[in-house]
């Protein structure tokens, strides 16, 4: 089992879904982990979450869009904490549609949260990480980002842009000891793609080789490989988890 005991860890979108599981798996590891979301009540279902797993945890109220947010909160990570081993960028929306029908709002929000929050979050870590001369940045990105797909033009967008960040970042802190890597989800259970017509969905599940759609679990267990020292010399990469989907 993944020993992250010592450790901390910033998560954003901590509230649900994949970034709730890997709240979840961190804590079980023994990382300490603040948990943010957008209100009071939700980062607090994150840092429970952490506590239930035997875990230590704080919540924080963010709009990952605030770059001074951010700022603030690892200030608040490391007066409490003194360290900053990790941060998952992990918050995203989606706002699907034809372009044609896109509004200005669809393409600016899913742009700032999904892209634009990763450059302000792993700046704020950037400085205590360079520091302790070690560190761990994981975005989640999407399959969506590689492949491209109908509808989600302005997602697309963003989640290719995090391999950008990614792989420039990795190049950046690479010899201050901090690596940068991206997770690429396939289809995974949650809020997110609940709402989906069921014939998407069964298009969507007849286009995983391992028939099945993914678990939160399924992602948190790639992050725990890539916050660990079992990834030490991993940087820069995208670690694709989706069943075969990009196949
Ligand atoms: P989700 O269930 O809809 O949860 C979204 C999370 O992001 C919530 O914790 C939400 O907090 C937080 N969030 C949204 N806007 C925010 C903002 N402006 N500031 C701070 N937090 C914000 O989504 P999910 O399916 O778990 O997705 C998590 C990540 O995985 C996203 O980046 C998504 O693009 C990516 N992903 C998902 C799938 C999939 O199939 N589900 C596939 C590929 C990639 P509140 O609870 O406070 O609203």
């Amino acid at each position: 089992m993944t020993d992250l005991s010592g450790r901390t860890a910033i998560v954003t979108g901590a509230s649900r879904g994949i970034g709730l599981g890997i709240t979840e798996a961190l804590a079980r590891a023994g990382c300490r982990v603040a948990a943010v979301a957008t209100s009071e009540s939700s980062a607090e279902k994150g840092a429970a979450a952490a506590r239930d797993a035997g875990g230590e945890a704080l919540a924080f109220a963010a709009d990952v869009r605030d770059g001074a947010r951010a700022d603030e909160v690892a200030k608040a990570v490391m007066g409490e904490w003194g360290r900053i081993d990790v941060l998952v960028n992990n918050a995203g929306i989606t706002r699907d549609g034809l372009l044609m029908k896109m509004s200005d709002e669809d393409i600016d929000s899913v742009i700032d949260i999904n892209l634009k929050a990763a450059l302000f979050w792993s700046r704020a870590v950037a400085r205590p990480m360079i520091k302790g001369r070690a560190g761990s940045i994981i975005n989640v990105s999407s399959i969506v980002g590689l492949m491209g797909s109908p509808g989600q033009s302005n997602y697309a967008a963003a989640k290719a842009g995090l391999f950008g960040i990614t792989r420039s970042l990795a190049a950046e802190f690479g010899a201050r000891g901090v690596r940068v890597n991206a997770i690429a989800p396939g289809y995974i259970k949650t809020d997110m793609t609940a709402d989906l017509p069921d014939e998407v969905k069964q298009k969507s599940l007849a286009g995983i080789p391992m028939g099945r759609f993914g678990e939160a679990a399924d992602i948190a267990n790639g992050v725990l490989f890539l916050a660990s020292d079992a990834s030490s010399y991993v940087t820069g990469t995208t670690l694709v988890i989706d069943g075969g989907m990009s196949l």
